[in-house]
């Protein structure tokens, strides 16, 4: 039989692929428990948004046709919600889907993006799948200002000739580490113009709107910025899949070039429209948020746990000792979280926030988790 591994381009073959948080379904199949609660993948807990689910009961009989490859009504209501031209948003299958096409249509072998140490997993295997050199920067450490958040003078220092792209996510994801807004466009004014700063802004709705860190109010200033922006989190629709990015039309016109024609479902157009007019439900959702967050930060410190501040709808918090005995424990029980060493983070468990019941349940476990 042919060594297919070895057929397969180069970068590719050195990838190891993303590791998702593990479904319900499995672990009612492996453990034959109910009462799950899955706390492992940053989802809502709340469900979706209410007039999504509504816009979107009436569908089923359309299905039949292929949705509109240029997804004109959800374009037309970001437009309106950024103040940007309709040619400024790409749309895509989760915001996943952005992150390729954006390495896909800007990188090749001969070029190196840049990203943080602890950043989203997605950057690295969108990077290299196309051949790109991945230039991962060491982390700030725990005892520092921003506890394992992003070195923006060490990623400004790396730039090179050959760098064409770099990845932040503010807020970051697994870490929940933000950037102040400050820091932030210092650091994107010091990046030359033909290098694409690509910013993910996948939890922003969940910092308070006074603290919210916007990048889509510098893209006329920035020509090389983009904004990737997701229903997946906040809104409730992950299983949807749909996502986007603002940016110059310019580089909305090249993504465009290789976009799959119909890459967002019908569902999904519509759902996401219904997603952005509901206020209240995102209001809610940050309020159950804020709330299950500070109580499981005051958990952990009566429980003498290290954490990350997070600024995101999930904890990163480190036991200091082998994170897959906890994980295990929390699992026989009941509870999925998400085990972090892939990222090099074999002490860390990052947990999802969930309802105030969910987060009941997890407090009083987490202490029989300890030993
Ligand atoms: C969850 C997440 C996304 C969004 O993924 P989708 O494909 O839109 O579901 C993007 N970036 C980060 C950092 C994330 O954590």
């Amino acid at each position: 039989m042919s060594d297919f591994k070895a057929l397969a381009v180069p970068g590719v073959q050195k990838l190891k692929p993303y590791i998702p948080g593990k479904p319900i379904s499995e672990l009612e199949r492996e453990l034959g428990i109910d009462n799950i609660i899955k706390l492992a993948s940053n989802e809502n807990p709340l469900g979706p948004s209410p007039k999504a689910m509504a816009a979107i009961k009436d569908l089923l009989p359309e299905l039949a046709l292929y949705p509109d490859g240029n997804g004109f009504e959800l374009k037309k209501a970001l437009a309106e919600k950024h103040q940007v031209n309709m040619d400024q948003i790409t749309l895509g299958n989760g915001s996943n889907d952005v992150l390729v096409l954006l390495a896909e249509a800007f990188l090749t072998a001969a070029h190196n993006a840049i990203y943080s140490q602890y950043s989203f997993a997605v950057y690295p295997i969108a990077i290299q799948a196309i051949g790109a050199t991945h230039k991962m920067i060491p982390a700030l450490g725990w005892d520092s200002e921003s506890p394992l958040g992003c070195d923006l003078a060490a990623m400004a220092a790396a730039i090179d000739d050959q760098t064409q792209m770099i990845f932040i996510a503010n807020p970051n994801n697994p870490t929940g580490s933000f950037l102040s807004q400050q820091a932030l466009y210092k650091f994107i004014q010091q990046v030359p113009e033909n290098v694409i700063v690509v910013l993910d802004e996948a939890y922003l709705e969940y910092a308070l709107e006074s603290q919210r860190v916007d990048g889509s109010l510098w893209l006329n200033e920035f020509d090389n910025l983009v904004i990737t922006r997701t229903f997946s989190k906040a809104y409730g629709l992950a299983g949807l899949r749909v996502g986007y990015s603002l940016s110059h039309p310019d580089i909305a016109n090249v993504l465009n070039r290789i976009r799959q024609p119909f890459n967002v479902n019908t569902l999904a157009l519509k759902a996401a429209q219904a997603a952005i007019d509901d206020g209240d439900f995102i209001k809610q959702s940050m309020a159950v948020n804020a709330q299950g967050l500070s109580q499981l930060a005051a958990c952990c410190d009566d429980l003498n746990l290290r954490y990350v501040p997070s600024k995101g709808n999930f904890l990163l918090v480190d036991f200091q000792q082998e994170a897959m005995p906890i994980y295990e424990h929390l699992l026989h029980n009941g509870i999925i979280t998400r085990p972090v060493a892939n990222y090099g983070l074999a002490t860390s468990l990052r947990i999802t926030i969930g309802t105030q019941q969910q987060m009941q349940r997890l407090i009083k476990l987490l202490p029989t988790a300890l030993r």
